[in-house]
């Protein structure tokens, strides 16, 4: 290979975002000649035995790190996780009743502009007054709702649930920017949606896991390629799958395995964020936003002191192959995302910077 892919960058960015380079390499094979089959994994049907055969893995791979049980179905589709701000309660929310949603960043916000299209939404907590900088506490879920939904991690903010909180009715949740990054009993919620490039995989899938039992309830008319029943009848073929994008979740949770799995994980990102954040707190230029108990352990959020040096900061990271900290549009400063895939060295090489600029 060039000598130019060897070239070491320490990748923080939010999304896409970075995946093992085992996975870049065997994805990079895959296009060329798959499997030794002469062909490439973009041309073949995905209804072919090479294809199910990927299709099958990534589906059980997912129930066995997940230890799901059987009423839990995996599906892979389309429309990353902003379609299923407007699918989930399509299913699941029928227009007279009420639905209730936590608001804790930009994207639980725009998942309660899409359920409102359907159904009554009650707004059960919200840090939005906040500036969406900690997790609310003390709320109450009324019991008649037909679910709560959080957002697990709130990728802009940098806030992450610790608890998941304990409710009597279904719990639908986001976990875009933390899935399969800490150890939870998945089996706990019964439905569970993420766009799969910022822990997962190559954008264009998303990973939807949904207890079957909560689905067949709602009176409208639902569109095929909506219905969440249709894809659990077809395997999750209903139509053409996004083939490469599921071929490199495929890869990414093959990997996962390989390292251990959720616990595994979680040690190692755990271990990441308190590196950085005690950088944070222990260094005179540089504050965290978040809240400290509420902080995640995947989107690092920090400003300067002085707003004046941000922008030095930023060029001197990139000197040291630092790329993709400079905060979300919309909250300036530094979001350093920790993904599974990143690793500790690279974290390693941020705290130096952070020391080093000081100097
Ligand atoms: C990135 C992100 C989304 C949006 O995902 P798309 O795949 O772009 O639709 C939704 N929710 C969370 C928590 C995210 O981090």
């Amino acid at each position: 290979m060039h000598a130019k892919f060897f070239r070491v960058i320490h990748n923080f960015n939010a999304g896409p975002s970075i995946l093992p380079k085992q996975v870049f390499e065997e994805a990079s094979q895959a296009v060329l000649n798959y499997n030794d089959t002469g062909l490439s994994i973009l041309e073949i049907g995905h209804r072919t035995p090479i294809f199910q055969a990927v299709m099958d893995e990534a589906r059980a791979l997912v129930k066995e790190l997940m230890l799901l049980d059987d009423d839990h179905e995996v599906l892979f589709l389309h429309g990353g996780a902003t379609t299923q701000f407007m699918q989930v309660p399509m299913n699941l929310l029928n227009e007279k009743e009420t639905a209730a949603y936590s608001d804790t960043d930009i994207w639980g916000a725009k998942a309660i502009k899409e359920a409102k299209l359907f159904g009554n939404v009650d707004v059960v907590c919200s840090s939005k007054e906040g500036g969406y900088t900690f997790i609310p506490k003390d709320f109450a879920v009324p019991n008649d709702a037909k679910y709560f939904h959080i957002t697990t991690n709130n990728t802009i903010y940098g806030t992450q649930w610790q608890k998941i909180p304990s409710v009597s009715i279904p719990i639908v949740a986001d976990m875009s920017s933390d899935i399969l990054s800490r150890q939870i009993n998945f089996n706990s919620f019964d439905l569970i949606y993420a766009g799969a490039q910022k822990n997962l995989g190559a954008a264009g899938v998303n990973l939807v896991v949904v207890n079957k039992n909560i689905l067949g309830k709602v009176k409208r008319a639902i569109p095929s390629i909506m219905d969440y029943r249709n894809h659990i009848k077809e395997g999750s073929m209903l139509n053409t799958p996004p083939v490469f994008a599921v071929f490199v979740c495929m890869l990414t949770l093959r990997w996962l395995k390989k390292m251990g799995g959720g616990a595994v994980m979680e040690n190692l990102n755990n271990e990441k964020a308190s590196l950085l954040y005690s950088e944070i707190d222990n260094n005179p230029l540089f504050t965290g936003t978040a809240a400290k108990e509420d902080r995640s352990k995947m989107n690092v959020c920090f400003v300067m002191k002085d707003k004046n040096l941000e922008e030095q900061f930023l060029t001197f990271t990139k000197q040291h192959n630092i790329v993709g900290i400079k905060g979300h549009r919309t909250t300036g400063g530094f979001r350093a995302s920790l993904y599974n895939a990143l690793p500790l060295t690279s974290v390693q090489v941020l705290v130096d910077a952070m020391r080093d600029f000081g100097k």
